[in-house]
């Protein structure tokens, strides 16, 4: 799959808005929490021997559950860095932390670069590199948006709110914008009834994938996930095959929570109604 270069910028927005809230989430009592921005263009070589520096500086910290924790932390940076050959474009992000046990987060197609390699070590991860590669959130326009959006729906029926509605008017090329709440998080399936009923639907990411009745006939349909799997992706390429220019929306906006709660965080503006 290939987006046309806005729409994955849009994507790496998405993806990368959604790891700064899972890393943001996270604070430790003590200074455990590591984060490492490498630009690009930068020998792995010469982010290893960082880390190692690092590892062995990690002998000054008094305390020895936090010196265990930080040298954990950096063995599995060091670990995950041997999947690199080579630095991506934008350069890398990674962050590591014993919470109940060692995790890596990884961040390798950024919307635009890394400017400085640091190591830094704190309660918090140190996110200010990430956040500034996010255009700044527009809670105003984006009310407006779902202010339109909601008016549209129950008036004229240019709108539509959903994702199975949404999809379905995407399909058809009626979409002139497409909205995406920047929290969602889901994956896509496809089901297919033995009366040949095709439907998609979103379910929660990494989960295995339960079978349904059928929307249309209720017969027991398997699902598979569908190609891309990823709510927001298949979104986006959906837009970029038959028209819709798409927008992330933050929750922060008036109107942003219930459109997250209530409409999957999908919705559209539609050029036409759509005579339901
Ligand atoms: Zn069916």
């Amino acid at each position: 799959m290939s987006l046309s270069p806005d729409t994955e910028t849009l994507r790496r927005v998405a993806r990368l808005r959604r790891v700064i809230a899972d890393l943001q989430a996270h604070e430790t009592p003590d200074e455990r929490l590591v984060t490492v921005t490498v630009p690009p263009e930068t020998p792995v070589h010469e982010i290893a021997g960082r880390l190692t520096r690092e590892y062995a500086a990690a002998a000054d910290i008094n305390t020895s559950t936090t010196q265990t924790a930080v040298r954990e932390a950096l063995a599995a940076l060091r670990d995950h860095l041997r999947e690199y050959d080579t630095v991506p474009v934008n350069g890398l992000v990674l962050a590591a932390g014993v919470l109940d046990e060692a995790r890596v987060w990884t961040l390798d197609v950024l919307p635009a670069s890394v400017p400085s390699l640091r190591v830094e070590r704190d309660q918090r991860f140190r996110i200010d590199p990430l956040l500034a590669m996010c255009p700044d959130p527009t809670p105003e326009r984006d009310a407006a948006l779902l202010a339109d959006l909601f008016a549209r729906r129950n008036g004229d029926g240019t709108a539509v709110a959903g994702f199975r509605p949404t999809r379905r008017e995407l399909t058809v090329g009626a979409v002139e914008q497409l909205l995406i709440s920047e929290r969602l998080v889901a994956d896509v399936a496809v089901y297919d009834c033995p009366e040949g009923h095709e439907t998609h639907t979103l379910i929660a990411s990494d989960e295995p994938t339960p079978d349904r009745d059928c929307p249309v006939c209720g017969a027991v349909a398997n699902g598979e996930r569908a190609e891309p799997a990823e709510a927001v992706t298949h979104l986006l390429a959906l837009a970029d095959r038959h028209g819709g220019d798409p927008t992330l929306v933050t929750p922060a906006a008036d109107c942003g929570e219930r459109f997250h709660a209530a409409f999957d965080g999908v919705g559209a503006l539609l050029r036409y109604p759509t005579g339901e």
